[in-house]
């Protein structure tokens, strides 16, 4: 049987589910009944470029601390910042609390059509279907970087990404079936995760072997194709420590832009476009404390760190933090770093 027959892959991937599904914190399991929205939408914003390893403990503070989509509406933005911190990629959690606050203007109830969830603030064509499909059991194409794996091998589609996309959705929508669409989807992310997986996949062990093209083919390691990558640029920049009686100055970066919104250490205007200036906010007798490198998504950033001691705060606004609770000031990982090296 090819790679085509809707009813013979999701029949079979849904058998498969039956047994197999992982117990996951943020899911219902098979017969369960449908989970609520908040907490799907909660774990698949959380789930975007991170693992779920990684994801469980934020995914239980926040349940634990904002355990309605409407408690999370009313948090104070610096402490939503602050929970998220170390989660990465800060624009979601922006996005997290001003989709919290549309949904809670509007009576507190998630729309239910994909078109509607995806009107809302960050809610982008992925996580409005995953939302759709598993909290509401909508037949939505639910498309993540492991089901664009596995659909590419099912099919072979040998046209690289990112052009492949389009190919790989339509492909998505056709093998969703009507019934059990939300299991469907979760079915095909485990599927991406434990079996049909970046190196190795188990294709003797896969529900799906007999029709899938590249596993018959022997060649499934080459799905997805990738168009070559581009280096990614390197920036350089500087952050700045200073610390007077057992504190050290932060000031809270811009809303937005990168990082924005998140506590930080002064720096010197670096982004994903420049380097930074170098040049230290305040005169003093700097000396170097150490460097970091950091992967941004588009550049790699080497930051050095520069110290001083004793003296007045920088013009503009901040706040003398003491050094000993900087775990709990809910720095961005850079900033994080950069305060070990110095504390190192
Ligand atoms: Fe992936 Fe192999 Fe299963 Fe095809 S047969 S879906 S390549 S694990």
């Amino acid at each position: 049987m090819e790679a085509s027959g809707k009813t013979s892959i999701s029949g079979d991937l849904l058998a498969w589910y039956d047994a197999n599904a992982r117990a996951l914190p943020w899911r219902k399991l098979p017969g369960e009944g449908r989970q609520e929205p908040y907490r799907v939408w909660l774990s698949e914003v959380m789930l975007q470029q991170t693992t779920v390893a990684a994801v469980g403990p934020y995914y239980a503070k926040f349940l634990d601390r904002w355990p309605s989509v409407t408690d999370l509406a009313a948090a104070d933005d610096a402490e939503v910042m602050a929970a998220w911190a170390g989660l990465g990629y800060y624009a979601r959690a922006r996005n997290l609390l001003a989709c919290a606050r549309a949904v809670a203007a509007s009576g507190g109830r998630f729309p239910e059509s994909e078109a509607d969830l995806k009107a809302l603030p960050g809610l982008g064509d992925y996580t409005a279907a995953a939302v759709a499909a598993i909290a509401f059991d909508q037949p939505a194409a639910v498309v993540d970087a492991n089901v664009e794996r596995v659909v590419s091998r099912l099919f072979a589609i040998a046209d690289p990404l990112p052009g492949a996309r389009k190919a790989i959705r339509a492909r998505a929508r056709e093998i969703t079936p009507e019934s059990r669409p939300g299991d469907f989807a979760q079915a095909m992310m485990d599927l991406g995760a434990t079996v049909c997986t970046v190196r190795a996949p188990r294709c003797l062990l896969c529900p799906l072997r007999a029709g899938c093209r590249a596993g018959k083919q022997g060649d499934a390691e080459r799905y997805p194709v990738k168009a070559p990558k581009k280096a990614k640029p390197q920036r350089k920049g500087h952050a700045f420590w200073i610390e007077r009686d057992g504190a050290v100055w932060l000031v809270r970066r811009p809303g937005k832009g990168m990082l924005g919104g998140m506590r930080a250490l002064p720096d010197d205007g670096w982004s994903a476009r420049s380097d930074g200036s170098g040049k230290p906010p305040l005169a003093g007798d700097w000396h170097a404390a150490g460097s970091v490198r950091h992967g941004f998504t588009h550049f790699d950033l080497d930051l050095a760190v520069l110290a001083v001691e004793g003296e007045n705060p920088p013009v503009g606004e901040g706040e003398w933090w003491p050094v000993e609770r900087l775990d709990d000031a809910g720095l961005p990982t850079l900033f994080a770093k950069a305060a070990r090296r110095v504390l190192a």
